[in-house]
């Protein structure tokens, strides 16, 4: 992980693997139950949301009144073969699982803050996997601690648990609910027992969870894609403060605390969500695609191509491209082939490792008057990198259109976006960063202008790391934290 100052004088490279100057994405949860195919449907379904986290990845499936599980580092490729599938239950008619795919937003990077996590406590067997972040997880862990738990990992994950596992008097779908009415913060769950699966989404559904149906089975996912890709049908997103238990029964809702305003994250829409994935009835390509108009429609500019930052701001420039009238071209080609694991490159090998993850089609760009259009500046580095790239590669002018506002307040709810002080909007304005990334214009979208483009109403989306208008309250401590850099030294204007 490469971090470098956004006005460095010198260049250095895009962070090639691990880009820290975008956000990054958070986790992705996948639950069925009632398909002897289980355990395979799960691991499918963690490739289709590969895209929400490559640290690491598991399953666990109940197996004759028991859960078994297995998590690795990398991806979903490394962490799973053949044998282990077998082990957990793959073609021995085990019919619910519940699976997880984790970037590491709180907790370390180490395999015991992998997820599922898998807990045995009074009430049974429990296996649970989180997407989000819990606000207050400092605070209750305290409380726990001087309860006398005790913590194996750093996870926000491992507070519910140890929450369920105090009430284990209690029937678990009711240990679970009042634990959960304790969580503030954004969060998507699955759960699973030896006799059922649970799924429960925050009571401002910040973080989104969709329920489908696959024969008589049904399966719960981060993402619609998954869905997709294995063959299931959306039935409806879960609503904020829910709790779903799927038994032998059937499909029971419950909520486990009364629901605030729905608050999904507009980020879902601009970056982190795949786009073939639709959320609240709406395809983010779709989305994405009017993000673009949009930006045509409020700054245009005479130019020659538009072309979109690979993969996420290609929807976005193509609706750029429709509404400008200016054609579409792939000015950059991006490498997928590096995996986690490559060397950064020494200094001297710096230019080279540059060109190793993104390459602009030089015969398309030279002499060009270009629209590079992307989906968020965070601390600037990329973009910077990125109009170098084209201007080296013989680009005549390179104007930079951002599909969303200026970035300037951390997220609390499960995304990684770095401390305030490290996201160049928010102690500049968009002048100062148009010199920085060395662009000829740059151009954000309105906050307003990009709620009207997405639909619905600036009350039904969480839009905080934009405006600094949290939808949960953000304990005092954290947002210092938050406040802060890395290094605890609180930034000055
Ligand atoms: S603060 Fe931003 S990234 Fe975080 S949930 Fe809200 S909209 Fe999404």
């Amino acid at each position: 992980m490469i971090r470098r100052c956004p006005e460095s004088p010198d260049k250095g490279p895009i962070p090639i693997d691990n880009d820290v100057s975008r956000p990054r994405e958070q986790c992705g949860v996948f639950a069925v139950y009632g398909d002897p195919r289980a355990v395979e449907l799960t691991h499918y379904a963690l490739y289709a949301l590969q895209h929400r986290g490559q640290e690491s990845a598991g399953i666990a499936a109940s197996k004759d009144g028991a859960i078994r599980f297995h998590r690795g580092m990398g991806l979903v490729s490394e962490v799973f073969d053949r044998h282990i599938l077998e082990d957990l239950g793959g073609s021995a008619g085990v019919t619910a699982a519940i699976g997880h795919v984790r970037y590491s937003t709180t907790g370390d990077t180490n395999l015991a803050n992998a997820q599922p996590l898998k807990i045995r406590f009074i009430g049974g067997e429990l296996a649970l996997a989180h997407n989000g972040n819990l606000v207050n997880a400092g605070e209750l862990r305290r409380e726990l601690e001087e309860q006398g738990s005790i913590f194996q990992t750093t996870l926000d994950t491992e507070v519910i648990a140890h929450l369920v596992a105090r009430k284990g008097g209690l029937p678990v779908v009711e240990a679970i609910g009042q634990s959960l009415s304790l969580c503030e913060g954004g969060y998507a769950l699955v759960f699973l027992t030896p006799k059922a699966v649970m799924a429960a989404r925050d009571p401002n559904g910040i973080r989104p969870l969709s329920l489908g149906r696959l024969g008589e089975a049904w399966v719960v996912a981060s993402e619609t894609c998954a869905f997709d890709t294995i063959g299931a049908t959306f039935e409806r997103d879960l609503d904020p403060g829910e709790l779903l238990v799927i038994d032998d029964s059937g499909i029971k809702s419950m909520t486990f605390k009364r629901p605030g305003e729905l608050r999904l994250c507009i980020f879902e829409y601009i970056y982190f969500a795949r786009p073939d994935s639709d959320l609240r009835g709406l395809n983010v390509h779709a989305a994405r695609k009017r993000l673009g108009r949009r930006l045509a429609q409020d700054f245009p500019v005479d130019a020659d191509l538009v072309t979109g930052v690979p993969d996420s701001s290609i929807s976005a420039a193509s609706g750029y491209a429709e509404a400008s009238g200016i054609p579409y071209e792939m000015g950059l080609i991006k490498n997928r082939y590096i995996g986690r694991t490559f060397i950064q490159p020494k200094q001297e090998m710096r230019d080279l490792g540059v060109h190793l993850k993104l390459n602009p089609l030089r015969s398309l760009v030279r002499g060009k008057r270009i629209v590079l259009v992307d989906d968020s500046i965070v601390r600037g580095t990329t973009s910077r990198h990125i109009v170098s790239l084209l201007r080296d590669a013989g680009a005549k002018e390179v104007h930079l259109r951002i599909s969303s506002p200026p970035y300037r307040y951390p997220c609390h709810f499960g995304i990684d976006t770095r401390a305030r002080s490290e996201l160049i909007a928010a102690f500049k304005d968009p002048e100062e960063i148009e010199r920085i990334v060395g662009a000829d214009s740059l151009r954000y979208l309105s906050l307003d202008a990009m709620i009207e483009a997405v639909g619905c109403g600036r009350r039904d989306f969480c839009v905080s790391c934009f405006d600094g208008n949290y939808p949960v309250k953000i304990p005092e401590g954290v947002s210092k934290r938050m406040f802060e850099g890395p290094s605890g030294s609180p930034i000055t204007r």
